[in-house]
């Protein structure tokens, strides 16, 4: 089994050469307690660059020389438990790897009638239940509520789109990188205006989107547009501290939004979330979700790398926007 490894910390933006593709032995029967799962799709995320650095954070760093580690969902080869067959969909956390060999209690088997297996890293997975977990927790919208989302054309913005209009909001104004995915987010994502950060002059954009302001901000970017956001708040607005992926491959600190006075002003709250946090939320989302899946409320898209020598090159485009979507890399058929 092939699997990708963790070659050098980057410094900055990760180069191909901070990764390697090295070949492993996996045993053909799994020990008890485990499940040998052939890999058919692994997901690559913004956050996995905080964990290439050695910096203490939420979550350990990446060790030199072992393989990466992430969301994947695949098929069961072997079982060493009983309750979970041969044959069986899982999600579990070995990603990076064709084949991987998981402790049962690490591993979820999830439904593929409901929605099929690459579902459930992208819209039925962490990115769709951090839109949601987003938007009725950490920044509640209400009825009529004015909101504005970054990463817009991404996996958790595209989502948050199409929940923060579920959820009763009356304008609902997205950013993101360049005239397709600007087109993308009216014409499939239902956003009712877009704006190119590309473009420049995000707060200007902002203030024609959104000419009264904003009541709802999901930053998924940070610095220049968490700094428009504030700008644009109303009273008791909301900001969800999702992500800031325009700082994860800084090597020192960028200056931060110089009106948080604005912020506090308008008594609004800026409030940060890890899904983690969340996942008692998965199963009241993965109903929310397959039910707007299936009357077409919730429309999805993802970008598809193939091959797992091809993983790091699908890390790296997710960094520069590279996706449209989710960004998933296919290992298997399946
Ligand atoms: P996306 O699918 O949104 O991909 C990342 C996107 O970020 C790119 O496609 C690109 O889109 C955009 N981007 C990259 N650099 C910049 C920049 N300098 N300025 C503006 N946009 C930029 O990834 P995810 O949906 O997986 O993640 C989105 C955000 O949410 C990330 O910040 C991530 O870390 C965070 N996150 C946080 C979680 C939590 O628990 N708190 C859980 C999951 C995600 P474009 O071409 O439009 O610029």
């Amino acid at each position: 089994s092939r699997e990708i490894r963790l070659a050098a910390r980057p410094a900055g933006e990760p180069v191909a050469g901070d990764f390697t593709l090295a070949t492993t032995s996996l045993p053909d029967t799994p020990p008890p307690g485990t499940l040998l799962v052939r890999n058919l799709w692994m997901s690559v995320d913004p956050y996995m660059r905080g964990r290439m650095d050695d910096a203490p954070s939420y979550i350990p760093p990446f060790e030199l020389g072992a393989p990466l580690e992430g969301s994947a969902v695949g098929e069961v080869v072997a079982s060493g438990v009983p309750e979970v067959p041969v044959g069986a969909t899982v999600t579990h956390f070995a990603g990076w790897r064709e084949y991987a060999l998981v402790d049962a209690g690490a591993a979820t088997v999830v439904d593929t009638a409901l929605a099929p297996p690459s579902a459930y890293l992208g819209p039925l997975g962490a990115t769709g239940l951090t839109a949601y977990a987003a938007l009725t927790r950490t920044a509640p919208v209400r009825e009529g509520d004015v909101v504005f989302v970054s990463a817009a054309a991404g996996a958790v913005g595209s989502v948050a789109g199409q929940v923060a209009r579920a959820l009763g909001a009356s304008r609902v104004i997205g950013s993101a990188g360049g005239p397709e995915k600007t087109k993308k987010l009216l014409d499939t994502f239902g956003f009712d205006a877009a704006l190119d950060h590309r473009q420049g002059g995000l707060a200007e954009q902002l203030a024609q989107a959104a000419p009264d302001g904003i009541d709802v901000y999901v930053d998924n970017v940070g610095g220049d547009h968490l700094q428009a956001a504030i700008g644009a708040i109303r009273r008791e607005g909301r900001i969800a501290l999702v992500g800031a992926i325009s700082t994860y491959n800084d090597t020192t600190p960028a200056p931060g939004p110089n009106n948080l006075f604005q912020a506090a002003k308008q008594e609004a709250s800026l409030r940060g979330m890890l899904v983690t946090s969340h996942f008692d939320l998965f199963p009241e989302w993965t109903r929310k979700a397959a039910a707007m899946l299936a009357d077409g409320s919730l429309r999805t898209e993802r970008t598809v790398v193939e091959g797992i020598e091809r993983a790091p090159e699908a890390f790296l485009g997710v960094l520069r926007g590279a996706n449209t979507g989710k960004m998933l890399v296919r290992l298997a058929a399946g």
